[in-house]
């Protein structure tokens, strides 16, 4: 099965593992949290996708919560509800694409984080759903990781 959540988003592609274990077992999301990937996709992915013209190379959407577990994220992970993406944009830097989103997009996300440390650079950009997936208290937050800890903006 591979459904278009938006134009340029499919299942497929947000359900993608490199933990290859757990690929299977993480095609088989909950239909009802399919719903919230089309809503990642819609309102969060697309817009990006379209303002850049490039696509999104995505690290990870939704997780299983074997595989949540197995590589140590948050229980609480928007990404076990499909409401979650971390992603690059070939040849952009990501200071750029986090500056967009930030500064100049207009866009309603829950949380924005410059993540994934790696040799003194950013790795990807993990955005989530905001409301009403999450309290209106806890959207719009900006953070960076700088490889130990987190920092809001
Ligand atoms: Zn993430």
């Amino acid at each position: 099965m591979n459904t278009q959540l938006s134009k340029n988003f499919s299942f497929l592609e947000m359900t993608i593992t490199e933990n290859r274990k757990f690929l299977s077992q993480n095609r088989q999301a909950p239909e009802k949290l399919v719903e919230s990937g089309v809503q990642l996709c819609q309102t969060l992915l697309q817009p990006i996708r379209d303002h850049y013209g490039k696509p999104l190379v995505v690290h990870s959407g939704y997780r299983c919560p074997a595989l949540n577990k197995a590589i140590g994220g948050s229980v609480t992970s928007q990404h076990c509800k499909f409401e979650a993406c971390d992603f690059h944009i070939i040849e952009t830097p990501l200071t750029e694409i986090f500056d967009w989103i930030r500064l100049k997009s207009n866009l309603k996300w829950g949380q924005l984080i410059l993540e994934g440390w790696s040799m003194g650079h950013p790795s990807w950009i993990h955005i989530s759903l905001g409301e009403p997936y999450r309290e209106p208290s806890k959207c719009q937050q900006v953070m960076t990781f700088d490889g130990k800890k987190y920092q809001s903006i």
